[in-house]
């Protein structure tokens, strides 16, 4: 059974207006709903149609404080879920298809739309993560969630120990993967577009002395093609000379990530990179009420517990903002 079965749907949002909403079920969305719940102000989760955020997408988390030895990605949300529910939030599976902002108001209230109704809060947190780009190759989602293709070596590195593996990209998260994974596996295979890199010329010359690193610039990732078990076993290189085959059983896509900050009605100001723009502590924001946490609004850390910090402080504040409106 999923472990999403159970988890209340559309007809029993609540038709009075909440205290709170957040939006997202990822570190974040779940970190402020824990915080928000023992503050009393009954958080209402849309944790979207495909919750968990992307640890869904990731093997074992080996970095997420608390579980030596490591914990799998889909578990530690389901946790979190669980750890939310038993504070007093309530889950929906359902995704926020709009917001429309109040500027306005003692206390302002804001109105999210969703599939099943409109629900109406005094405070909203916005936790809806980012999506990392992807090739777009046939296989690449079978092939994702502990088959080989993955999206973070910061958490999956220790994985491949001794063995071959290959890192697109040609930016800083691309040579951070390419550091990381040079610790572990046997051979990196760095394959980036163009002969140009766009990252930091410091990060490239590490990552060019290192033995086990080969870079193929002016090249792309064309095919993606599993084992016999359904997991990574090769990948066709296409470059100015054709076609290569490369045996990896790894394949770590650092290509860039999108922010989900395109929800709202565009009250919202957003940063030059599309995420949204924090004006205050705890992800404040230019509307009243309204707070920010997690990779929608972080284009440098991007780590399920920076994620989850900023939950916290976004839940923290979103109390002290309710407890102001009371006075
Ligand atoms: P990025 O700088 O946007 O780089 C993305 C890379 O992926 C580029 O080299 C790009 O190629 C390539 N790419 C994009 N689409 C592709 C496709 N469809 N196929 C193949 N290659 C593709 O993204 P990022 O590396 O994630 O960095 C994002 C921001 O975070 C940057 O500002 C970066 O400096 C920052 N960051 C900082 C650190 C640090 O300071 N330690 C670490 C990580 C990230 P082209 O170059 O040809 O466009």
């Amino acid at each position: 059974m999923s472990i999403w079965a159970n988890v209340p749907a559309g007809p029993s949002l609540p038709a009075e207006t909440v205290d709170s909403v957040v939006i997202g079920g990822g570190p974040a969305g779940y970190t402020a709903a824990i915080y928000l719940a023992r503050s009393r102000a009954n958080p209402v989760v849309l944790a979207g149609t495909a919750p968990g955020g992307q640890l869904m997408d990731t093997g074992a988390v080996e970095n997420f404080p608390g579980f030596p030895g490591g914990v799998d990605g889909p578990e530690l949300m389901a946790r979190m879920r669980e750890q939310a529910e038993e504070a007093g939030a309530t889950v929906f599976t359902l995704d926020a298809e709009k917001i429309r902002y109040a500027s306005a108001g003692d206390p302002a209230v804001h109105e999210i739309v969703t599939a099943s109704g409109t629900v109406r809060a005094r405070t909203v947190v916005l936790a809806t993560g980012s999506a990392p780009r992807r090739l777009g190759l046939p296989g690449e989602t079978e092939l994702g969630g502990g088959n080989g293709v993955a999206y973070c070596a910061v958490c999956e590195a220790p994985l491949f120990a001794g063995r071959d593996v290959a890192v697109v990209g040609g930016g800083d998260s691309a040579m951070e993967e390419a550091l990381a994974l040079a610790r572990h596996a046997r051979r990196v295979h760095l394959v980036h577009r163009r002969d140009a890199f766009r990252c930091a010329p410091v990060m490239l010359e590490r990552v060019r002395k290192l033995a086990n690193v080969e870079i193929h610039s002016g090249a792309g990732v064309t095919a993606l093609h599993a084992g016999p078990d359904g997991t990574l076993a090769r990948l066709t290189l296409t470059g100015d000379t054709g076609d290569t085959d490369l045996p990896v059983q790894g394949l770590f896509i650092a290509i860039g990530h999108t922010p989900r900050s395109s929800l709202g009605d565009g009250t919202l100001e957003l940063t030059p990179t599309d995420h949204l723009h924090i004006s205050g502590p705890g992800g404040t924001t230019g509307a009243p009420g309204v707070f920010v946490a997690g990779d929608v609004a972080d284009d440098r850390f991007r780590q399920a517990i920076t994620a989850a910090g900023a939950g916290c402080a976004a839940a923290l504040e979103a109390a002290r903002y309710l407890e102001g409106t009371r006075d």
